[in-house]
Protein backbone atom coordinates (compact mmCIF):
# COMPACT_ATOMS: atom_id res chain seq x y z
CA UNK A 1 0.00 0.00 0.00
CA UNK A 2 0.96 3.30 -0.46
CA UNK A 3 2.11 5.77 2.61
CA UNK A 4 -0.81 8.06 3.52
CA UNK A 5 -0.89 10.81 6.57
CA UNK A 6 -3.80 8.52 7.81
CA UNK A 7 -2.25 5.31 8.18
CA UNK A 8 1.77 5.98 9.17
CA UNK A 9 2.27 2.46 9.64
CA UNK A 10 2.05 1.41 6.27
CA UNK A 11 5.35 2.64 4.17
CA UNK A 12 7.26 2.07 0.95
CA UNK A 13 10.87 2.85 -0.10
CA UNK A 14 11.12 4.63 -3.52
CA UNK A 15 14.32 5.52 -4.63
CA UNK A 16 14.77 8.66 -6.32
CA UNK A 17 17.06 10.90 -8.06
CA UNK A 18 18.39 13.88 -7.03
CA UNK A 19 18.00 16.96 -8.91
CA UNK A 20 21.19 18.26 -7.41
CA UNK A 21 23.65 18.40 -4.75
CA UNK A 22 21.92 18.14 -1.36
CA UNK A 23 25.29 17.17 0.56
CA UNK A 24 24.75 14.59 2.69
CA UNK A 25 27.11 12.90 0.86
CA UNK A 26 29.74 14.89 3.61
CA UNK A 27 27.93 12.86 5.80
CA UNK A 28 31.40 10.09 5.66
CA UNK A 29 33.51 13.05 6.02
CA UNK A 30 31.75 14.88 8.54
CA UNK A 31 32.21 11.53 10.67
CA UNK A 32 35.73 10.87 10.32
CA UNK A 33 36.12 14.68 10.86
CA UNK A 34 33.77 14.07 14.75
CA UNK A 35 36.14 10.87 15.58
CA UNK A 36 39.03 12.60 14.67
CA UNK A 37 38.72 15.51 16.67
CA UNK A 38 37.21 13.26 19.68
CA UNK A 39 40.49 11.11 19.22
CA UNK A 40 40.60 7.02 19.43
CA UNK A 41 41.12 4.95 21.92
CA UNK A 42 43.08 1.74 21.44
CA UNK A 43 43.90 -0.52 23.65
CA UNK A 44 46.72 -3.65 23.38
CA UNK A 45 47.57 -5.93 25.60
CA UNK A 46 51.11 -7.74 25.76
CA UNK A 47 51.21 -11.51 26.75
CA UNK A 48 54.46 -13.79 27.13
CA UNK A 49 57.34 -15.22 29.35
CA UNK A 50 59.93 -12.19 30.84
CA UNK A 51 62.23 -11.18 28.25
CA UNK A 52 60.96 -12.06 24.98
CA UNK A 53 61.02 -8.58 23.88
CA UNK A 54 57.71 -7.47 24.45
CA UNK A 55 58.20 -4.16 25.74
CA UNK A 56 60.88 -3.84 22.96
CA UNK A 57 58.19 -4.75 20.47
CA UNK A 58 55.87 -2.19 21.65
CA UNK A 59 58.50 0.94 21.83
CA UNK A 60 59.03 -0.17 17.93
CA UNK A 61 55.54 -0.35 16.75
CA UNK A 62 54.63 3.24 18.12
CA UNK A 63 57.95 5.05 18.22
CA UNK A 64 58.31 6.12 21.29
CA UNK A 65 60.04 4.89 24.51
CA UNK A 66 56.56 3.98 25.94
CA UNK A 67 58.59 1.57 28.41
CA UNK A 68 62.67 2.45 29.93
CA UNK A 69 64.87 -0.19 29.10
CA UNK A 70 64.80 -2.57 32.31
CA UNK A 71 67.29 -3.45 34.63
CA UNK A 72 67.60 -7.38 34.22
CA UNK A 73 66.72 -9.30 37.33
CA UNK A 74 69.22 -9.86 39.88
CA UNK A 75 68.84 -14.52 39.82
CA UNK A 76 69.20 -13.98 43.88
CA UNK A 77 66.27 -11.10 43.71
CA UNK A 78 62.77 -11.73 44.93
CA UNK A 79 60.22 -12.86 42.56
CA UNK A 80 56.87 -11.54 42.18
CA UNK A 81 54.30 -15.10 42.48
CA UNK A 82 51.25 -13.76 40.74
CA UNK A 83 50.67 -12.39 37.59
CA UNK A 84 50.28 -9.27 37.65
CA UNK A 85 48.63 -6.22 34.87
CA UNK A 86 49.69 -3.36 34.52
CA UNK A 87 48.73 -0.87 32.11
CA UNK A 88 50.78 2.52 30.35
CA UNK A 89 48.69 5.11 28.71
CA UNK A 90 49.66 7.50 26.31
CA UNK A 91 48.31 10.22 24.23
CA UNK A 92 50.42 10.11 20.45
CA UNK A 93 49.31 12.37 17.69
CA UNK A 94 50.20 11.71 13.71
CA UNK A 95 49.21 14.27 11.57
CA UNK A 96 46.34 15.76 13.79
CA UNK A 97 44.85 12.39 14.56
CA UNK A 98 44.72 11.45 18.20
CA UNK A 99 45.61 8.07 19.69
CA UNK A 100 44.76 7.63 23.50
CA UNK A 101 47.13 4.24 23.51
CA UNK A 102 46.96 1.96 26.36
CA UNK A 103 49.64 -1.00 26.69
CA UNK A 104 48.59 -3.71 29.30
CA UNK A 105 50.95 -5.66 30.48
CA UNK A 106 51.18 -8.62 31.93
CA UNK A 107 54.58 -9.14 34.17
CA UNK A 108 55.09 -12.67 35.75
CA UNK A 109 53.25 -14.76 33.08
CA UNK A 110 54.33 -18.35 32.53
CA UNK A 111 57.39 -17.15 34.69
CA UNK A 112 56.86 -19.72 37.10
CA UNK A 113 57.06 -23.34 38.46
CA UNK A 114 53.67 -24.29 38.49
CA UNK A 115 52.19 -21.71 35.84
CA UNK A 116 48.44 -23.77 35.34
CA UNK A 117 46.28 -20.55 36.03
CA UNK A 118 48.52 -17.83 34.34
CA UNK A 119 45.76 -16.90 32.15
CA UNK A 120 43.34 -16.63 35.02
CA UNK A 121 43.89 -13.17 36.24
CA UNK A 122 44.51 -11.82 32.58
CA UNK A 123 40.71 -13.43 31.81
CA UNK A 124 39.12 -11.70 34.70
CA UNK A 125 41.27 -8.54 33.68
CA UNK A 126 39.45 -8.81 30.42
CA UNK A 127 36.67 -9.65 31.47
CA UNK A 128 36.00 -6.53 33.92
CA UNK A 129 36.82 -4.74 31.20
CA UNK A 130 33.95 -5.41 29.90
CA UNK A 131 31.34 -4.89 32.89
CA UNK A 132 32.79 -1.53 32.96
CA UNK A 133 32.16 -0.94 29.05
CA UNK A 134 28.35 -2.61 30.10
CA UNK A 135 28.13 -0.48 33.03
CA UNK A 136 28.96 2.60 30.81
CA UNK A 137 26.25 1.80 28.46
CA UNK A 138 23.71 1.47 31.07
CA UNK A 139 24.19 4.67 32.48
CA UNK A 140 21.41 6.97 31.84
CA UNK A 141 24.25 9.84 30.83
CA UNK A 142 26.08 7.91 28.26
CA UNK A 143 27.69 11.25 27.30
CA UNK A 144 31.29 10.39 27.65
CA UNK A 145 31.98 6.86 27.31
CA UNK A 146 35.58 5.33 27.97
CA UNK A 147 36.43 2.25 25.86
CA UNK A 148 38.68 0.08 27.91
CA UNK A 149 38.34 -3.21 25.90
CA UNK A 150 41.25 -4.51 25.36
CA UNK A 151 41.61 -4.39 21.70
CA UNK A 152 44.74 -6.91 20.68
CA UNK A 153 46.61 -9.18 22.48
CA UNK A 154 49.56 -10.45 20.87
CA UNK A 155 50.73 -13.46 22.35
CA UNK A 156 54.45 -13.82 22.56
CA UNK A 157 55.71 -17.22 21.78
CA UNK A 158 59.01 -18.41 22.68
CA UNK A 159 61.34 -19.26 19.50
CA UNK A 160 61.87 -22.49 20.46
CA UNK A 161 61.25 -24.22 17.20
CA UNK A 162 59.73 -26.83 18.75
CA UNK A 163 55.75 -26.76 18.78
CA UNK A 164 53.52 -24.54 20.95
CA UNK A 165 53.81 -25.52 25.12
CA UNK A 166 50.74 -26.01 27.37
CA UNK A 167 50.39 -22.66 28.57
CA UNK A 168 50.58 -21.22 24.89
CA UNK A 169 47.80 -23.62 24.08
CA UNK A 170 46.46 -23.00 27.36
CA UNK A 171 46.03 -19.58 27.19
CA UNK A 172 44.65 -19.37 23.89
CA UNK A 173 41.95 -21.81 24.06
CA UNK A 174 41.26 -19.51 27.15
CA UNK A 175 41.02 -16.17 25.99
CA UNK A 176 40.12 -16.27 21.68
CA UNK A 177 36.51 -15.49 22.52
CA UNK A 178 37.34 -12.88 24.94
CA UNK A 179 40.01 -10.87 22.72
CA UNK A 180 41.35 -10.17 19.14
CA UNK A 181 44.53 -13.20 19.38
CA UNK A 182 47.78 -12.45 17.47
CA UNK A 183 50.39 -14.42 17.96
CA UNK A 184 54.13 -13.73 17.48
CA UNK A 185 57.32 -15.69 16.98
CA UNK A 186 59.21 -13.66 19.84
CA UNK A 187 63.22 -12.77 18.65
CA UNK A 188 62.75 -14.50 15.03
CA UNK A 189 66.16 -13.29 14.64
CA UNK A 190 67.40 -16.47 16.61
CA UNK A 191 66.42 -18.68 14.12
CA UNK A 192 66.85 -19.48 10.58
CA UNK A 193 64.13 -18.68 7.51
CA UNK A 194 63.78 -22.48 7.76
CA UNK A 195 63.04 -22.90 11.17
CA UNK A 196 60.77 -20.56 11.30
CA UNK A 197 59.06 -21.38 8.46
CA UNK A 198 58.86 -25.00 10.51
CA UNK A 199 57.76 -23.29 13.47
CA UNK A 200 55.05 -21.78 11.82
CA UNK A 201 53.77 -24.57 10.39
CA UNK A 202 53.84 -26.35 14.12
CA UNK A 203 52.25 -23.76 15.61
CA UNK A 204 49.20 -23.02 12.95
CA UNK A 205 48.38 -26.95 13.29
CA UNK A 206 48.43 -27.19 16.81
CA UNK A 207 46.02 -24.18 16.59
CA UNK A 208 43.81 -25.32 13.91
CA UNK A 209 43.82 -28.85 16.24
CA UNK A 210 42.73 -27.08 19.57
CA UNK A 211 39.88 -24.92 17.15
CA UNK A 212 41.26 -21.37 18.43
CA UNK A 213 40.27 -18.31 16.92
CA UNK A 214 42.66 -16.14 15.79
CA UNK A 215 41.81 -12.72 14.23
CA UNK A 216 41.86 -12.61 10.19
CA UNK A 217 41.76 -9.58 8.87
CA UNK A 218 38.51 -9.43 6.78
CA UNK A 219 37.44 -9.12 3.95
CA UNK A 220 34.30 -8.47 2.53
CA UNK A 221 32.41 -8.85 -0.75
CA UNK A 222 32.72 -6.22 -3.48
CA UNK A 223 36.18 -5.50 -2.02
CA UNK A 224 38.57 -5.05 -4.92
CA UNK A 225 41.40 -6.97 -5.39
CA UNK A 226 44.26 -4.84 -4.23
CA UNK A 227 42.35 -4.70 -0.48
CA UNK A 228 42.01 -8.72 -0.47
CA UNK A 229 45.62 -9.39 -2.13
CA UNK A 230 46.94 -7.63 1.20
CA UNK A 231 44.40 -9.40 3.39
CA UNK A 232 45.94 -12.36 2.41
CA UNK A 233 49.46 -11.42 1.87
CA UNK A 234 49.25 -10.42 5.75
CA UNK A 235 47.21 -13.47 6.87
CA UNK A 236 49.86 -15.63 5.44
CA UNK A 237 52.27 -14.52 7.77
CA UNK A 238 50.47 -15.08 10.85
CA UNK A 239 51.88 -16.62 13.17
CA UNK A 240 54.07 -13.10 12.67
CA UNK A 241 58.08 -13.96 13.52
CA UNK A 242 59.27 -10.42 15.01
CA UNK A 243 62.71 -8.44 15.33
CA UNK A 244 62.28 -5.58 17.82
CA UNK A 245 65.07 -2.24 17.95
CA UNK A 246 64.77 0.93 18.57
CA UNK A 247 68.45 1.08 18.30
CA UNK A 248 69.76 2.44 14.88
CA UNK A 249 72.61 0.11 13.42
CA UNK A 250 74.53 0.91 10.38
CA UNK A 251 73.97 -1.31 7.18
CA UNK A 252 77.21 -3.18 5.31
CA UNK A 253 76.14 -0.38 2.43
CA UNK A 254 75.77 2.66 4.29
CA UNK A 255 72.04 3.07 5.88
CA UNK A 256 70.50 3.82 8.95
CA UNK A 257 68.41 1.06 10.22
CA UNK A 258 66.42 -0.09 12.87
CA UNK A 259 67.90 -3.15 13.73
CA UNK A 260 69.80 -5.51 15.47
CA UNK A 261 73.76 -6.34 14.80
CA UNK A 262 75.48 -9.37 14.48
CA UNK A 263 78.95 -10.29 13.57
CA UNK A 264 77.40 -12.10 10.49
CA UNK A 265 75.48 -8.96 10.09
CA UNK A 266 72.24 -6.34 10.50
CA UNK A 267 68.91 -7.60 10.97
CA UNK A 268 66.68 -4.83 9.98
CA UNK A 269 63.25 -4.58 11.61
CA UNK A 270 61.43 -2.38 9.06
CA UNK A 271 62.51 -4.68 5.85
CA UNK A 272 60.08 -7.65 5.30
CA UNK A 273 62.97 -9.60 3.88
CA UNK A 274 64.04 -10.15 7.52
CA UNK A 275 61.33 -10.33 9.51
CA UNK A 276 57.47 -10.17 9.52
CA UNK A 277 57.26 -6.99 11.69
CA UNK A 278 56.17 -4.64 8.90
CA UNK A 279 53.17 -6.92 8.45
CA UNK A 280 52.41 -6.84 12.26
CA UNK A 281 52.26 -3.42 12.18
CA UNK A 282 49.95 -3.16 9.19
CA UNK A 283 47.78 -5.50 11.45
CA UNK A 284 47.68 -3.49 14.62
CA UNK A 285 48.25 -0.11 13.65
CA UNK A 286 48.18 0.79 9.97
CA UNK A 287 45.34 -1.32 7.96
CA UNK A 288 43.34 -2.76 10.58
CA UNK A 289 43.16 -1.27 13.62
CA UNK A 290 39.82 -0.20 13.08
CA UNK A 291 38.75 -3.45 12.42
CA UNK A 292 39.86 -4.56 15.70
CA UNK A 293 37.70 -2.35 17.27
CA UNK A 294 35.03 -2.89 15.69
CA UNK A 295 35.21 -6.97 16.23
CA UNK A 296 36.10 -6.26 19.72
CA UNK A 297 32.67 -4.20 20.15
CA UNK A 298 30.50 -6.05 17.86
CA UNK A 299 31.35 -9.73 18.53
CA UNK A 300 33.74 -10.37 21.39
CA UNK A 301 31.97 -7.89 23.70
CA UNK A 302 28.34 -8.85 22.37
CA UNK A 303 28.91 -12.57 23.14
CA UNK A 304 29.92 -11.86 25.94
CA UNK A 305 26.99 -9.82 26.74
CA UNK A 306 24.71 -12.23 25.67
CA UNK A 307 26.04 -15.16 27.49
CA UNK A 308 25.72 -13.24 30.65
CA UNK A 309 22.79 -11.13 30.16
CA UNK A 310 21.36 -15.14 29.71
CA UNK A 311 23.15 -16.28 32.76
CA UNK A 312 21.29 -13.76 34.83
CA UNK A 313 17.90 -14.92 33.49
CA UNK A 314 17.48 -18.66 32.65
CA UNK A 315 20.07 -20.99 31.72
CA UNK A 316 18.91 -22.49 28.29
CA UNK A 317 20.58 -25.64 26.81
CA UNK A 318 19.18 -25.30 23.36
CA UNK A 319 21.83 -28.46 21.95
CA UNK A 320 19.39 -30.99 23.64
CA UNK A 321 16.38 -29.79 21.06
CA UNK A 322 19.21 -30.48 18.12
CA UNK A 323 17.41 -33.38 16.69
CA UNK A 324 16.04 -32.32 13.45
CA UNK A 325 12.01 -33.03 13.50
CA UNK A 326 9.49 -30.32 13.82
CA UNK A 327 7.90 -30.62 17.25
CA UNK A 328 12.16 -30.36 18.22
CA UNK A 329 12.32 -27.55 15.90
CA UNK A 330 9.29 -25.72 17.24
CA UNK A 331 10.41 -26.39 20.87
CA UNK A 332 14.11 -25.08 20.05
CA UNK A 333 12.37 -21.87 18.82
CA UNK A 334 10.37 -21.34 21.67
CA UNK A 335 13.34 -21.76 23.76
CA UNK A 336 15.48 -19.28 21.53
CA UNK A 337 12.44 -16.77 21.93
CA UNK A 338 11.93 -17.42 25.51
CA UNK A 339 15.76 -16.96 26.04
CA UNK A 340 15.84 -13.75 24.16
CA UNK A 341 12.85 -12.28 26.03
CA UNK A 342 15.03 -13.53 28.88
CA UNK A 343 17.40 -11.54 27.53
CA UNK A 344 15.53 -8.88 27.31
CA UNK A 345 14.31 -8.65 30.49
CA UNK A 346 17.29 -8.82 32.36
CA UNK A 347 18.82 -6.16 30.50
CA UNK A 348 15.48 -4.60 31.82
CA UNK A 349 16.04 -4.88 34.94
CA UNK A 350 19.93 -4.18 35.04
CA UNK A 351 18.59 -0.73 33.68
CA UNK A 352 15.97 -0.54 35.78
CA UNK A 353 18.42 -1.45 38.74
CA UNK A 354 20.98 0.94 37.62
CA UNK A 355 17.95 3.58 38.00
CA UNK A 356 16.94 2.59 40.84
CA UNK A 357 20.26 3.35 42.18
CA UNK A 358 21.00 6.36 41.13
CA UNK A 359 17.42 7.41 42.41
CA UNK A 360 18.37 5.58 45.63
CA UNK A 361 21.71 7.93 45.71
CA UNK A 362 20.13 11.05 44.92
CA UNK A 363 17.55 10.83 47.72
CA UNK A 364 20.07 9.46 50.08
CA UNK A 365 22.03 12.79 48.79
CA UNK A 366 19.80 15.19 49.68
CA UNK A 367 18.66 13.38 52.59
CA UNK A 368 21.98 14.01 54.20
CA UNK A 369 22.21 17.62 52.94
CA UNK A 370 18.74 18.27 54.53
CA UNK A 371 20.02 16.40 57.78
CA UNK A 372 23.11 18.61 57.35
CA UNK A 373 21.25 21.80 57.01
CA UNK A 374 18.78 20.94 60.24
CA UNK A 375 21.57 20.52 62.16
CA UNK A 376 23.53 23.55 60.77
CA UNK A 377 20.13 25.82 61.85
CA UNK A 378 20.10 23.26 64.99
CA UNK A 379 23.45 24.60 66.10
CA UNK A 380 22.85 28.18 64.96
CA UNK A 381 19.55 28.55 67.34
CA UNK A 382 21.66 26.99 70.23
CA UNK A 383 24.39 29.12 69.67
CA UNK A 384 22.11 32.36 69.59
CA UNK A 385 20.03 30.84 72.76
CA UNK A 386 23.31 30.69 74.59
CA UNK A 387 24.53 33.93 73.87
CA UNK A 388 21.38 35.08 74.81
CA UNK A 389 21.73 33.16 78.00
CA UNK A 390 25.20 34.86 78.44
CA UNK A 391 23.20 37.84 78.05
CA UNK A 392 21.14 37.58 80.31
CA UNK A 393 23.57 36.47 82.97
CA UNK A 394 25.90 39.19 82.43
CA UNK A 395 23.12 41.49 82.87
CA UNK A 396 21.96 39.51 85.94
CA UNK A 397 25.10 39.85 87.51
CA UNK A 398 25.91 42.80 86.64
CA UNK A 399 22.62 44.70 88.90
CA UNK A 400 24.75 45.59 91.33
CA UNK A 401 27.47 47.15 89.65
CA UNK A 402 24.68 49.47 87.30
CA UNK A 403 22.35 49.56 89.09
CA UNK A 404 20.83 52.00 86.75
CA UNK A 405 17.23 52.44 87.12
CA UNK A 406 14.16 54.59 85.73
CA UNK A 407 11.19 56.04 87.84
CA UNK A 408 9.83 52.92 88.42
CA UNK A 409 12.39 51.48 90.03
CA UNK A 410 12.86 48.62 87.49
CA UNK A 411 16.09 48.13 85.32
CA UNK A 412 16.38 49.00 81.73
CA UNK A 413 15.18 46.61 79.15
CA UNK A 414 12.92 44.70 81.17
CA UNK A 415 8.96 44.25 79.94
CA UNK A 416 6.98 46.98 81.88
CA UNK A 417 3.58 45.80 82.97
P1 LIG B 1 60.05 -8.18 28.07
O1 LIG B 1 60.44 -8.65 29.42
O2 LIG B 1 59.25 -9.23 27.35
O3 LIG B 1 59.38 -6.85 28.06
O4 LIG B 1 61.40 -8.08 27.20
P2 LIG B 1 62.28 -6.77 26.84
O5 LIG B 1 61.63 -5.98 25.77
O6 LIG B 1 62.64 -6.07 28.10
O7 LIG B 1 63.55 -7.48 26.19
C1 LIG B 1 64.37 -8.36 26.89
C2 LIG B 1 65.74 -8.45 26.19
O8 LIG B 1 65.59 -9.02 24.90
C3 LIG B 1 66.40 -7.09 25.99
O9 LIG B 1 67.76 -7.24 26.21
C4 LIG B 1 66.13 -6.78 24.54
O10 LIG B 1 67.14 -5.96 23.96
C5 LIG B 1 66.14 -8.15 23.91
N1 LIG B 1 65.27 -8.22 22.73
C6 LIG B 1 64.08 -7.59 22.53
N2 LIG B 1 63.61 -7.88 21.33
C7 LIG B 1 64.48 -8.71 20.73
C8 LIG B 1 64.52 -9.37 19.45
O11 LIG B 1 63.63 -9.25 18.63
N3 LIG B 1 65.60 -10.15 19.20
C9 LIG B 1 66.60 -10.33 20.11
N4 LIG B 1 67.60 -11.11 19.77
N5 LIG B 1 66.58 -9.74 21.31
C10 LIG B 1 65.54 -8.93 21.63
Amino acid sequence: GAPSPQNPAISSVIRKKLMGYVGFANLPNQVHRKSVRKGFQFTAMVVGESGLGKSTLINTLFNTTLYPPKEPLHPSAERPKTVAIESIGADIEENGVRLHLTVVDTPGFGDFVNNDDSWKPIVENIESRFDSYLEQENRVNRLKVVDNRVHACLYFIQPTGHSLKQIDIEFMRRLHTKVNLIPVIAKADTMTDEEIANFKQRILSDIQHHNIHIFQAPTYENEDEETIAEAEEIASKIPFAIVGSNKFVGTPDGRKVRGRAYPWGVVEVDNEEHCDFVKLRQMLVRTYMEELREYTNDVLYENWRTEKLVSMGVAQDSTVFKEINPAARLQEERVMHEAKLAKMEAEMKMVFQQKVQEKEAKLKQSEEELYARHKEMKEALEKQRNDLEDKKRKIESGRPITPEKNATGRRKGFLRT
